[in-house]
């Protein structure tokens, strides 16, 4: 427009002047502002300013109380109707009002997966720096689509990437694209595996996380290039199974196109033999994918790189940091180490974005299926620079070590439990001896139902299990021993 900021307000303001000399309907703003309202839709900068603190004191004072908050409320679907319900508010309500019960109704009816003693599936320990990157990110409405419309976020994206490629020793000619989450980021490193070694069979184990054979199927893989594996009897994936399914099917005219190996499970937080998965890869010139949403951050580790060795072989690798990397909803990495790949899939370059996008600089809006986004990478970006990467490694061998306590107290009890899976990446599977997958669920049940704490139950092989996973470093031994203790009492 040319019209620098102060200019620009100037002009609105003398417009507004002339629709009150109009007698146009009043703007929404508020009587005693001697200046046109900063926000969009009204509100003024002291409001804007007051709410916002209100907001900040709402979240610290919960960072700060959350220990004794219920792990998780489920609420009742009426009684929630009707409290954040109700007809479309054509008028203005109350901010103040809203934010509470937003805070005390809408956000109070979660699952709290930052809670010290939230075991279930895998929890979400959010970091505050990582929140205020998120804050920060939304406030300045941060874009990350192309090189011209922002540079700088998508300079944050890239040194985000290297950074953690550099954390988890995978090669420097790393690229990659942050997305919503595991579900997307596989989805995405699937799409580029097609696109490089073209259309073939994918192969997957039992223990896989369930996301991604959807992912396969909506991509378009017909069930018959599909190929589950049963896993091995640590429930991992079993190379010499792989290696025959992948000649059986050349032999019948087939051609592979990826395997799927796991680098920390859901289930049980093993990894798969990623060394030998490769070897395989590299023989019959398949794209070797690592599921790391769960447990890629182990390989910050020493003990977690070891078991997860192998890993820096693979094409591509995704990770969740709203997971094990203490960032909050929503992200996801999906890294690829073949330089160009991402680019050569997504890329598009019609007449309306020639503006904005550059052939020697990166433009995200063509690493994925997603044009406008967000700069996801601030939070991280944040987070990184405020805490240091070995606050991140401290804390990722804190949930590792936390789930071999765990283990060490149920092993401390023999005559109650028995160990059905030991502590791998935080994560241990247990049962109480005698009994059955009811008596599981109900004791499951009833410890998330007092509000105590919360975890999940699972199957493995057939035998019923209680699973802790453990990377909240906030947990205390004393949280694993009182939770263990509720859950051997009778009822
Ligand atoms: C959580 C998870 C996913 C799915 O990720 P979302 O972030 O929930 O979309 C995929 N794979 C593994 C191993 C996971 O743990």
């Amino acid at each position: 427009m040319g019209l620098g900021h102060c200019t620009s307000r100037a002009t609105k303001h003398s417009l507004q002047k002339n629709a009150e000399q109009t007698m146009a309907p009043k703007p929404p703003f508020s009587e005693n502002s001697p200046q046109v309202p900063p926000d969009t839709l009204g509100l003024t900068a002291d409001e804007m300013r007051r709410l916002g603190y209100k907001m900040v004191d709402m979240v610290v004072d919960r960072f700060e109380h959350r220990d004794s908050e219920p792990v998780v409320t489920i609420g009742d679907a009426n009684d929630l109707n009707q409290q954040l319900g109700g007809a479309l508010p054509e008028s203005p309500m109350d901010p103040d009002a809203s934010l509470e019960l937003m805070a005390n109704v809408a956000l109070a009816h979660m699952q709290h997966g930052d809670h010290p003693r939230y075991f279930a599936r895998v929890p979400g320990p959010a970091s505050f720096a990582a929140i205020l990157g998120d804050w920060m990110g939304t406030g300045f409405n941060s874009i990350c689509a192309s090189w011209g419309g922002g540079s700088g976020p998508a300079v944050v994206e890239s040194t985000v990437v290297s950074w953690l490629a550099e954390m988890l020793g995978l090669p420097d000619q790393t690229e990659g694209v942050l997305l919503s989450g595991g579900s997307m980021a596989n989805f995405t490193a699937f799409c580029v595996a097609r696109s490089e070694v073209g259309r073939g069979v994918a192969y997957l184990m039992d223990q896989t996380h369930a996301s991604l054979p959807r992912n396969l199927k909506h991509m378009g893989l017909s069930d018959d290039e599909i190929r589950v594996l049963p896993s091995d009897d640590r429930l991992r994936m079993c190379p010499k199974a792989l290696e025959q399914a992948i000649e059986s099917d050349i032999r019948k005219g087939l051609k592979p196109m990826l395997v799927v190996g796991t680098a920390g499970t859901t289930n049980t937080g093993v990894s798969d033999p990623l060394r030998q998965i490769s070897d395989i890869c590299k023989r019959h010139d398949i794209w070797m994918h690592v599921d790391g949403a769960y447990g890629a951050p182990a390989a910050m580790t020493k003990a977690g790189r070891r078991a997860l060795q192998g890993l820096e072989r693979a094409d591509s690798v995704v990770l969740d940091p709203h997971k094990w990397l203490f960032q909050p909803y929503d992200l996801g990495m999906c890294f690829v180490t073949r330089p160009g790949a991402l680019d050569r899939c997504f890329s598009m370059n019609p007449e309306y974005l020639k503006d904005v996008q550059t052939d020697d600089q990166v433009s995200y809006g063509n690493r994925s299926l997603e044009l406008t986004r967000r700069s996801r990478a601030l939070k991280l970006w944040l987070s990184l620079r405020t805490y240091g990467a070995s606050a991140f490694r401290q804390a990722v061998q804190r949930g590792i070590d936390l789930a071999e306590e765990a283990e060490r107290q149920l092993r401390a009890e023999p005559e109650t439990w028995e160990i059905l899976s030991p502590a791998q990446l935080g994560v241990v599977c247990f049962g109480l001896k005698g009994a059955t997958a009811d008596d599981h669920s109900r004791r499951a049940d009833r410890i998330s139902q007092s509000g105590f704490a919360t975890l999940s139950t699972t199957t493995l092989k057939g035998k019923s299990a209680l699973r802790l996973c453990t990377i909240n470093p906030l947990t205390t031994q004393d949280d694993i021993r009182l939770t263990l203790r509720h859950l051997s009492e009778e009822e």
